[in-house]
């Protein structure tokens, strides 16, 4: 049967990768709904390739986006706004939402989603970050599914056996051995450079990420190593485990994305080209298999992996994203708000590189969070992220 998908962030990266796939698997997916947010040229000629039935931007966008279809002959109903991305991630007609959007921008909708049983394809690591608990509790209750589309994740997520893969909480029965899960890092474009040359980076040379192409906000986060930050708490919440059972190793080749240590000493890795589409073609042919177009490796040119210890004084967020899982998820989300500030205010040119690290830390230690409660739900949730946003608007200013 044909899957719907809806894919929320189409004009960034995960999208680009994700309609390439799909493209050449049209007689089995279905590209029922589109979204985009400041890229609607692009998110245009998407409309035109693929001819959705729906598309989401802007609310202060929708009445010329509409008119620019009708012009070019497409009947495709145009929503708008937060509340516009909702309306598509919990539409009757999707199977699939792919969450791509970047940021705390793209947690409602893929809230949303969960809670209407759908099954989510997550790149939108952020949700996660936010909202782990709430997220997983909501996937749980709704019988969603949730597929991690992050190269890592989605790595462990392959390494596991299926019981696991289906209920994460099969985790801790001892049977199944899983003694800790390593996460794989490039270690960005700084890996070679001292702490002074980081902090001296400009903005090209922070996102030109040696193995992947990404969007701009991830490849600053992997610059700093907040990514892997991010990732360690994505997986805690993924994988059903405390920080302290999840082991950072920088793997500069970014080909073994990942991997899960057993207690009988095997180590199960996911090895394959860094490119986005075999993770995104697993989730979404998942438990089958289907073509991605990605790259097969070249084993006989892979004489030189590396494996090393990172450095928490060049990559403090890393740090940082440990104190803050094992402070709580109101940390987490203290974290992930100064961190998004933080990284755009770079890419204004306000801040240095490593001036990232310190306003996530003062951040953390300044923002006055009281714990979040076991009950709490998306409007506390947003309650701490705006709070900490004024505060580390503050924090930026300081600095600036
Ligand atoms: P991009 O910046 O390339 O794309 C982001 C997408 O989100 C675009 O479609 C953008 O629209 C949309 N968007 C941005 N802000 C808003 C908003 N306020 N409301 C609605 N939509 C918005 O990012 P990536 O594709 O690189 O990353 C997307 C997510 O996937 C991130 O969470 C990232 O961490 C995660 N991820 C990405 C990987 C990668 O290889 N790129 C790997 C693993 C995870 P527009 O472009 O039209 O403005
Ligand atoms: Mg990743």
């Amino acid at each position: 049967m044909t899957q719907r998908i809806a894919v929320l962030g189409a004009t960034g990266s995960i999208g680009d990768s994700t309609l390439a796939i799909l493209a050449t698997h049209l007689k089995d997916y279905q590209v029922y709904a589109l979204s985009g947010h400041q890229r609607l040229d692009k998110l245009l000629k998407l409309c035109q390739q693929f001819e959705p039935k729906r598309v989401a931007v802007p609310t202060a966008a929708v009445d010329d986006f509409a008119a620019q279809l009708k012009q070019a002959g497409l009947t495709i109903d145009v929503v708008g706004g937060a509340e516009g991305l909702i309306d598509i991630a919990t539409d009757s007609q999707v199977d699939t939402v792919v969450a791509a959007i970047v940021g705390a921008a793209g947690l409602p909708s893929t809230l949303a989603a969960a809670r209407a049983g759908k099954r989510i394809l997550l790149a939108n690591k952020e949700a996660l970050v936010m909202a782990g608990e709430v997220m997983i509790k909501a996937v749980k209750t709704h019988h969603a599914t949730l597929l991690p589309l992050d190269s890592e994740h989605n790595a462990i997520f392959q390494c596991l056996p299926a019981v696991i893969q289906q209920d994460n909480t099969q985790i801790h029965d001892s049977s199944h051995g899983v003694r800790k899960l390593w996460l794989t890092a490039s270690g960005g474009p700084f890996l070679k450079q001292s702490f002074a040359q980081m902090q001296q980076a400009g903005i090209s040379e922070a996102i030109k990420h040696p193995n992947w192409s990404m969007g701009q906000k991830i490849s600053v986060d992997s610059a700093t190593m907040m990514n892997k930050g991010l990732e360690l708490i994505e997986a805690c919440h993924l994988f059903d485990l405390p920080e302290s059972k999840i082991n950072v190793v920088i793997h500069p080749q970014s080909i073994i994305h990942s991997m899960v240590e057993y207690n009988d000493g095997s180590y199960l890795a996911q090895l394959g080209s860094p490119d986005m589409k075999t993770p995104i073609a697993h989730a979404l042919s998942y438990p089958k298999r289907i073509a991605s177009g990605a790259q097969p490796l070249d084993l006989f040119a892979l004489n030189n992996l590396e494996f090393i210890k990172p450095d928490l004084h060049k990559f403090a967020c890393l740090r940082l994203a440990r104190d803050a899982m094992q402070a709580g998820t109101q940390a987490t989300i203290v974290l992930n708000a100064a961190n998004e500030l933080a990284v755009e205010a770079f890419l204004h040119s306000q801040i240095r590189l490593t001036d990232i690290a310190t306003i996530n830390e003062q951040a953390l230690t300044q923002v006055p969070v009281p714990a979040l409660s076991a009950d709490a739900d998306i409007d506390d949730i947003l309650a701490i992220d705006s709070l900490a946003r004024r505060y580390t608007t503050k924090l930026i200013a300081n600095i600036a």
